[in-house]
């Protein structure tokens, strides 16, 4: 199924890296000339409301082709690229762009209004540069409503400094931002910062629900999900990869899910695809 909705899957076919000095140097240097040669582009991975599968919004996925290297995973590139500090560019980047796409998509899908697009940021962004400004910016720049936006954030970029994080946070959320902590279950899951960080959304890391799981694990996902509702979060779940993922999910009350079973990350062209084939069957339903 996920093969028909296209899209990339680029573990399978992701190229050994050399792990020698001079190589992480050479792809260093070959990530700060990437913006400028074009050879970066933000794909899109549908996420979808469990309960009736229908696409909510996208997670904007960064693409690397290196004109030797092949595609480059962001596993790969981005712990360098946060490094020498190339995310900040690289950042801005991939908010510009999936906003500009998500503006696109509201202005020319049927029923779109309610898209979101949910962008990862790194620390480097929010501890060291203007963050606040450049999504006030860009949201206001595509005219995007309340909620259109959602920036991802790990736990261990947040318990950096937890004061500062919740002040920013809050400023974001001004700005018609919500704010989707990712990975969640993975770092320190403070649950006392939980309570006093303005979140929105609990991204429950894929390692809970790929299918072939434990029961610990089963129990976890549930108290995890118990946890998130008792807060008022929304939980969206990753690596949902078969059906029986999915119903367990839903089974569990979880909101929203993402994962290969319902779409890899894909260009926006085949995104739009992707879309018209659902309003299609939608009104033939
Ligand atoms: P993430 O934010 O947790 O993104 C989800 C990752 O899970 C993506 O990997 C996605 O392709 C993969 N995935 C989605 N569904 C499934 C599934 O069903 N099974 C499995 N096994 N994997 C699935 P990807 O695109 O390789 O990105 C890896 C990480 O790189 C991201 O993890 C994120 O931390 C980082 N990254 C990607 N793009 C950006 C970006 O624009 N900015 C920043 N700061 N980080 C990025
Ligand atoms: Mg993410
Ligand atoms: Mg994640
Ligand atoms: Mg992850």
């Amino acid at each position: 199924y996920a093969k028909q909705l296209g899209g990339d899957r680029i573990e399978t076919f992701r190229p050994a890296l050399r792990t020698d000095a001079s190589d992480v140097f050479q792809l260093e240097n070959d990530l700060r000339r990437a913006l400028e040669r074009e050879e970066m582009q933000v794909h899109y991975q549908p996420i979808v409301r469990l309960d009736t599968r229908e696409i909510v919004g996208f997670e904007a996925l960064l693409r690397w082709d290196h004109p030797k290297r092949g595609r480059v995973s962001p596993a790969d590139f981005v712990p360098a690229a946060e490094r020498s500090d190339q995310i900040v560019q690289l950042g801005l980047f991939v908010l510009e762009r999936a906003a500009r796409q998500l503006s696109q998509w509201h202005q020319s899908l049927p029923k779109s209004d309610h898209l979101f697009v949910s962008v990862n940021v790194s620390s480097r962004q929010l501890l060291r540069h203007d963050l606040l400004n450049d999504v006030k910016a860009v949201l206001s720049r595509n005219s995007l409503p309340k909620g259109a936006l959602k920036l991802e954030m790990t736990e261990s970029l947040l318990m950096e400094n937890p004061e500062f994080a919740a002040q920013i946070l809050h400023r974001l959320r001004e700005l018609g931002a919500s704010i989707s902590l990712d990975d969640f279950g993975t770092g320190y899951s403070s649950l006392s910062y939980l309570q006093r960080l303005p979140i929105d959304t609990l991204k429950i890391d894929q390692s809970f629900v790929r299918s072939g799981n434990s029961p610990t694990q089963f129990v976890i996902l549930r108290s995890i999900m118990g946890l998130a509702h008792d807060l008022g979060l929304e939980t969206v779940a990753e690596g949902a990869e078969t059906e029986a993922d999915a119903e367990m999910l839903d089974e569990l009350g979880c909101d929203l899910g993402q994962g290969y079973l319902f779409g890899a990350p894909m260009s926006a062209d085949e995104i739009r695809k992707l879309m018209d084939r659902q309003n299609g069957e939608k009104t033939k339903a």
